[in-house]
């Protein structure tokens, strides 16, 4: 049996030269970066040439990179943030129903603070419509938050045009780019972003580290309160180990994106139209080009993704799910419910994420087995109408 790991989205394995660069920093390169003898100072300095990596990324200037400890730290930095900051000058805030709960559960909480949200629908391709920012635009906004790339559908939104209307009304712009970093080239300064959050794990780089990007001059308030490390915007000893990770991984990015992006899309449409042509009762959730390169989502009809997910595990396959069991809650998926599928949709969706090192055999290898595991499913369950069994 082939072990296929298709859950890139998820996290990602750590690339081995991103590891071979940590591992001094874990070993005996040890000092405090606000040490003044030479191993601390060494490790300064690999702290800031990561930054320098980083920022090259996504067109940033090394001074506009704060590290966290992960994308969520990064959106909660964001909103949070800025809302304590601006708080005087208004209290609204505009987001989309498709975030990920990094953003919209910190949403919901500046909203029992005292702040009004407006969260943007989108069609049913999970695309948000320009137009409808600039109408819920008032006086009073002072943030706008928007996903960059879906983490479950894959659909990239319009970011430009959403940014440049931020813009025009004086209103900071922040992005959930975790997705995106790394799979589809991202430059703030021609993208007008205010705010950026991204992630290790998402790019071959280590779990439990992540960035926030804060263009200068922006007035913005620490989660935290500390020394005076990352400009006193993230207090605490810096993680130099995965800081130097996340640096390597951002150069590593930078570097291969256009192979890595051309290879994803390359197997994506492979295994979508597979997909779609071999199993009866099937449909492709988020856009069908404006998607993130290794991003895959059907929805299969009468069977429910948590039995899927348990079948191709069995077969070696490593995948995920919106249905309710999956995303710890009653309720199937915001995302798969805000681009209008029904509850009962929704609980047949399966996730397929690629990464780097995925090839055609291991996609060959899903359209093998998923046709049978889907039929079988179908055969037992009680949702198949008759005629289909
Ligand atoms: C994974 C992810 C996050 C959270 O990042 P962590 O580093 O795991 O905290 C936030 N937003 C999106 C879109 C993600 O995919």
């Amino acid at each position: 049996m082939r072990n296929v790991y298709l859950d890139h989205a998820a996290t990602t394995a750590v690339h081995p030269k991103v590891l071979e660069s940590m591992l001094p920093y874990l070993q005996d390169k040890l000092g405090n970066p606000s040490s003044i003898y030479s191993s601390g100072r060494e490790a300064k300095a690999a702290v800031e040439t990561a930054r320098a990596q980083v920022a090259a990324l996504i067109n940033a200037q090394p001074d506009e990179i704060i590290f966290t400890s992960g994308g969520t730290e990064a959106d909660n930095l964001a909103l949070t943030g800025v809302a304590t900051a601006l708080s005087q000058q208004g209290r609204h805030i505009i987001t989309s129903r498709i975030e990920h709960h990094a953003v919209l559960h910190t949403a919901e909480e500046l909203e029992r603070k005292g702040f009004q949200v407006t969260y943007l629908p989108v069609d049913p391709d999970g695309l948000i419509n320009p137009d409808l920012l600039e109408q819920a635009l008032t006086p009073e906004t002072i943030m706008v938050s928007i996903i960059f790339a879906n983490n479950e559908i894959g659909t990239i939104e319009p970011i430009d045009r959403l940014a440049k209307i931020a813009k025009k009304h004086g209103v900071i712009f922040h992005t959930d780019a975790v997705q995106a970093v790394g799979n589809i080239p991202i430059d703030v300064e021609e993208l007008n972003i205010d705010l950026l959050s991204l992630s290790g794990h998402k790019i071959y780089g280590p779990k439990g580290i992540g960035a926030l990007y804060v263009r200068r001059g922006m007035n913005i308030k620490p989660l935290m309160q500390g020394g005076s490390q990352e400009r006193k915007l993230r207090p605490g000893t810096e993680n130099v180990p995965g800081i130097v990770g996340l640096g390597k991984a951002a150069e590593l990015a930078r570097i291969e994106l256009p192979a890595r992006s051309a290879h994803l899309t390359e197997l994506r449409d492979y295994l979508i139209d597979g997909v779609l042509s071999s199993i009866a009762h099937v449909r492709l959730n988020g856009h069908r080009t404006l998607r993130l390169p290794g991003n895959a989502n059907f929805s299969f009809e009468f069977i429910e993704g948590e039995s899927l997910l348990l079948s191709l595990d069995m077969a070696g396959i490593a995948a995920s799910s919106g249905s309710a069991c999956t995303s710890g809650s009653l309720d199937p998926s915001h995302v798969l419910m805000a681009i209008g599928l029904s509850h009962e949709v929704a609980h047949g969706s399966l996730r397929l994420t690629l990464g780097r090192e995925n090839n055609k055999e291991d996609v060959d290898y899903v359209l093998s087995v998923l046709p049978d595991i889907v039929g079988r499913l179908r055969a037992m369950s009680p949702l198949t109408p008759a005629k289909e069994a």
